[in-house]
């Protein structure tokens, strides 16, 4: 699957996926304004224009990446595992499904999805992944 940010100088590939995970955390509200809806890529993303891409380290396991020329984020990425979560939005493709959605408990009153999809809270997800979402 490929992507490419809104000014297109950062490109790149991923392994085919459809599931979209929600993340409704306050780190992702406030790092896109909203939750976050990434897809879970894996570890193989391969990425061009790499000079164009900025990295915040927005915990000790985990940071966020976007385009330093148009502001577009790319990746939210596990630095145990170097697994990334790349944001729907920057596929070509729109072929997905909103699978999940995390830290459910976090999420603020004034949006709800009408997807029927299960939902995780903060302790659940510390339990199932041993990770935070931040
Ligand atoms: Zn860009
Ligand atoms: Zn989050």
């Amino acid at each position: 699957m490929k992507g490419e940010c809104l000014c297109g100088v950062v490109q790149f590939t991923a392994p085919e996926s459809r599931e979209i995970g929600a993340c409704h955390c306050g780190y992702c509200r406030r790092w896109g304004g909203g939750p976050m809806l990434a897809v879970h890529c894996g570890a193989k993303v391969q990425f061009a224009g790499t000079e164009h891409i900025g990295v915040y380290a927005s915990s000790d396991w985990a940071e966020r990446a976007f385009c330093t020329r148009c502001g577009t984020h790319l990746y939210y990425k596990l630095l145990a595992t170097g697994e990334y979560f790349v944001p729907a939005g920057v596929f070509d493709s729109s072929d997905f499904e909103l699978a999940s959605q995390i830290y459910i408990d976090k999420k603020p009153p004034y949006y709800e999805f009408a997807n029927k999809t299960p939902m995780l809270t903060e302790q659940q997800v510390l339990a199932q992944y041993g990770v935070s979402g931040d």
